[in-house]
């Protein structure tokens, strides 16, 4: 996506996209993944080789060190494919007053021993996990089939450890984004369905639920193409673009460091191949922070981030401006 209609948009509102003050680090610690989900925008999965080493961990650590992140968010790909995991964890976790471990459930479930879980709740990480919709047909169709009985086990035993459980201090967030080529729902909407559906059906809880719209890149790109969505979805995130979300973007707040220690303004830029900045960073070059007013690097799948209510990795961004503002196209 060349991003000149981005751009278009943009200058239409008289709106720049700049940094504020940079606030989160997000560590994307490789591709390789257990599932190869149809809306991955990096491709991962598990023929993927590329994967987070120490040295590159140490770097990111001492980044840590040098500057007091509000939030430290670690993703992949999955993390519980990541050797040295506990290792990034335990270093990143007195370093930030809020650690992020994000999972799609199943590799918890299938791949981490206990010890894992155990070391979340030690440091008091957060707990954010992809969770589709609250069926299995729609959660399989996105995911791959046999996920949805392990998605369930795992968020009951989270919840035994004390995960999303009130009063425990133990963060458990669910993210959805649409098994189609449609924007989310509202996001209170959505939290409260999913609330009631995974208590009342399976006794289930959670802190709180984000909501994404997919990004129109990597294999959900090659699906909107091969189902014959690609052109409408591309024309409904256009025709959605509400500049009410500019301000609340994560690119102003937040570096994005790929598994081999480079800068990006976020993780759909490093599925762009648009490097933070005028040329490529590694993470140990990293002497100031980049100050308020930084540009930001932006291609057409930006407008992801801002069609309807928008989302960042928080999720949804400003409030909905009327119900046509959500429209779906065909799934
Ligand atoms: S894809 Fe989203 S987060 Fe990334 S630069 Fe564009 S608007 Fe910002």
């Amino acid at each position: 996506m060349a991003g000149a209609a981005f751009r278009n948009a943009l200058e239409g509102q008289s709106l720049v996209l700049a940094r504020g003050e940079t606030t989160a680090l997000q560590v994307n610690t490789g591709f390789l993944c257990n599932l190869s989900c149809r809306h991955c925008h990096l491709e991962a999965g598990p023929g993927r080789a590329e994967v987070m080493h120490r040295d590159t961990m140490d770097a990111v650590i001492a980044a840590a060190r040098r500057f007091p992140f509000r939030v430290i968010d670690l993703t992949g790909g999955s993390l519980e494919m990541v050797p040295d995991i506990a290792y990034l964890v335990s270093a990143l976790a007195p370093l930030t007053p809020r650690l992020i471990v994000r999972t799609n459930l199943v590799g918890l479930h299938d791949l981490a021993d206990d010890g894992l879980l155990a070391l979340y709740r030690k440091v008091g990480a957060v707990v954010t996990a992809s969770l589709p919709a609250t069926n299995a047909g729609q959660t399989e169709a996105q995911r791959g089939n046999g996920v949805w009985g392990k998605c369930l086990a795992m968020l009951r035993r989270l919840n035994e450890a004390g995960y999303g459980r009130a009063g425990s201090g133990l963060e458990l967030d669910l993210v959805a984004n649409p098994p189609g080529a449609y924007l989310p729902a509202g996001q209170a909407e959505t939290e409260r369905r999913f609330r009631q559906e995974l208590a009342g059906k399976h006794g289930i809880t959670f802190d709180r639920l984000f909501t994404f719209a997919n990004v129109p890149m990597g294999r959900y790109r090659r699906w909107l193409e091969t189902s014959g969505n690609s052109e409408a979805y591309l024309r409904l995130l256009a025709e959605r673009f509400n500049p009410a979300t500019i301000p609340g973007l994560m690119c102003r707040t937040q570096l994005s460091v790929d598994w081999e220690g480079r800068l990006w303004d976020c993780d759909f830029n490093l599925a762009a191949g648009l490097p933070h900045g005028a040329r490529r960073t590694h993470i140990s070059e990293l002497t100031e922070l980049p100050p308020p007013g930084t540009p930001i690097r932006v291609g057409d799948h930006c407008f992801a981030c801002t069609a309807g209510s928008g989302f960042t990795c928080g999720g949804a961004i400003a409030p909905r401006t009327g119900a046509s503002h959500i429209a779906e196209t065909t799934k």
